[in-house]
């Protein structure tokens, strides 16, 4: 048992119902959990629903990140995306979802951050601004661009961040995220993995992204710095039972249904914050 909040990502990899995930996130034992959403959050209202109904907190939205790099580029596409990422934040609002957690950038070989890229994010900033949701943006590949983020707009109150401990090893060489913005961190995406496996060749397959404790994070470390950080909020799991491609590291979990996923992740959860 603990007395922080704890909170799951509901995308843990079983082809089941959202319905059956919440209902198994409630009963594994955590206060809340988070989503992702459709392009322009459409779906939130409809899933806010579901998660009251079993008892459980809509910690955060998850904005879908696959075109998050036109923001950068120049072109239609970016204000456009901007325009749907402003939707997914005011269907958080009239939802009551706190957080809506953001990606700077997305692909490995783009390491170009410049000021129209701040100018559509500015927009998005703004429109949080009218709104009682909080942007957390989250460390990824490429740190520059959460940098240029933090640099250029992390002075408004609706600018935090969301730390992803698995990110922190597998792409940002163990940087301490939370130290590198001091004060703005809002929100975790805690989950663990074996690593940079190839220093020569950083990938997205060495973000497992698995149960904490099975790879090689310093969670007792991670703690600490939680505490560091005087972080008092919900502290959010994104795990998932699926290898990456051509990887055995989920091997481990080939027992496991659905719901006794769960509650291993919730075992290991209360371990990892008592730490
Ligand atoms: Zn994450």
């Amino acid at each position: 048992m603990t007395n922080r909040k704890l909170a799951l990502g509901i995308g843990v990899g079983y082809q089941d119902s959202f319905e059956n995930t919440v209902k198994f996130t409630k009963s594994a034992g955590f206060d809340g959990c988070f989503t992702g959403c459709n392009r322009d959050g459409s779906d939130i209202a409809e899933m806010a629903e579901t998660i009251a109904k079993n008892g459980l907190i809509y910690q955060s939205v998850h904005s879908p990140f696959t075109n998050v790099h036109h923001l950068w580029e120049e072109g239609e596409e970016g204000e456009h995306q901007t325009d749907l990422l402003i939707s997914c934040l005011n269907a958080c609002q009239r939802s009551d979802v706190p957080i809506m957690i953001v990606h700077p950038i997305i692909g490995m070989d783009r390491h170009t951050p410049n000021d129209l890229g701040i100018k559509r994010f500015a927009r998005l900033v703004e429109a949080a601004e009218k709104t009682n949701v909080m942007l957390a943006f989250e460390n990824v590949e490429n740190l520059e661009y959460l940098d240029k983020i933090f640099a250029d707009l992390g002075n408004s109150s609706s600018v935090g961040l969301c730390w992803d401990t698995g990110h922190e090893m597998c792409y940002n060489f163990h940087t301490d995220i939370p130290g590198r913005f001091p004060g703005k961190l809002i929100a975790t995406h805690f989950n663990d993995n074996l690593g940079i496996t190839d220093p020569a060749n950083v990938t997205w397959h060495d973000d497992a992204h698995l149960l904490p404790t099975d790879g090689i994070a310093d969670w007792a470390g991670i703690m600490r710095r939680i505490e560091r950080e005087n972080y008092s909020g919900i502290i959010t799991f994104e795990i998932t039972r699926n290898n990456k491609p051509d990887r055995h590291t989920h091997d481990i979990y080939d027992g496991l249904d659905h719901e006794a996923f769960i509650a291993l992740a919730y075992e290991k959860a209360c371990k990892v914050v008592s730490m």
